[in-house]
């Protein structure tokens, strides 16, 4: 039975010199690399040229602080959970007094580490959080020559305290 009409009859006939010559072979290669002499260049030259990411784009991520400053990751410990390459590692910590304007709760994040070469950049971490702590943002993680560089501290992952060094995700927040 056939199944489609792509099949191609198969032959035994002798090779014409040429052919043996691989010469039609080779104007077919050079008719194709020809072609595409004369079309638009699918590269960009970065770092010169940064191409732009579409609003879903998923980067590093960002663990995020409420109006007032405050850490809002409570360590729940359910991004951990949710991540299929557990590449999160949460520590938790009580909420001394006087740390009321440091963390939104009761308990926090004392240790907040990812493992970006285990990241597979799922999303699934920002949509298991029900605190509206962790985001992944449109940044690029960045390239490195040693292994433990790529485990990201908190640190590297909460951010700035003024707030002119917040990083915006109303648009991502908007598209859920
Ligand atoms: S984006 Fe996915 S793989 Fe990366 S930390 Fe979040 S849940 Fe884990
Ligand atoms: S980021 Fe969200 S889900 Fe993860 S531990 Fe903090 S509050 Fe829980």
């Amino acid at each position: 039975m056939q199944l489609t009409n792509r099949s191609k009859q198969v032959s035994n006939k002798e090779m014409t010199f040429s052919e043996r010559m691989y010469l039609p072979a080779i104007a077919g290669g050079l008719r194709v690399t020809f072609s595409h002499m004369f079309k638009k260049s699918a590269t960009v030259q970065y770092p010169e040229q940064v191409r732009e990411h579409s609003a879903v784009f998923r980067g590093q991520h960002v663990l995020k602080r409420d109006a007032e400053g405050r850490e809002n990751c409570t360590a729940c410990g359910l991004c951990a959970v949710a991540c299929p390459a557990e590449a999160i590692t949460i520590v938790a910590e009580e909420r001394k007094k006087g740390e009321e304007h440091l963390y939104r709760e009761e308990k926090y994040a004392a240790v907040y580490d990812i493992n970006m070469l285990r990241c597979i950049f799922c999303g699934l971490c920002e949509e298991a959080c029900p605190k509206d702590a962790i985001y992944l943002t449109d940044r690029i993680v960045t390239s490195n020559y040693e292994r433990a560089d790529f485990i990201f501290h908190k640190e590297d992952l909460v951010e700035a305290v003024a707030l002119e060094g917040r990083i915006d995700i109303t648009k991502r927040k908007k598209d859920k």
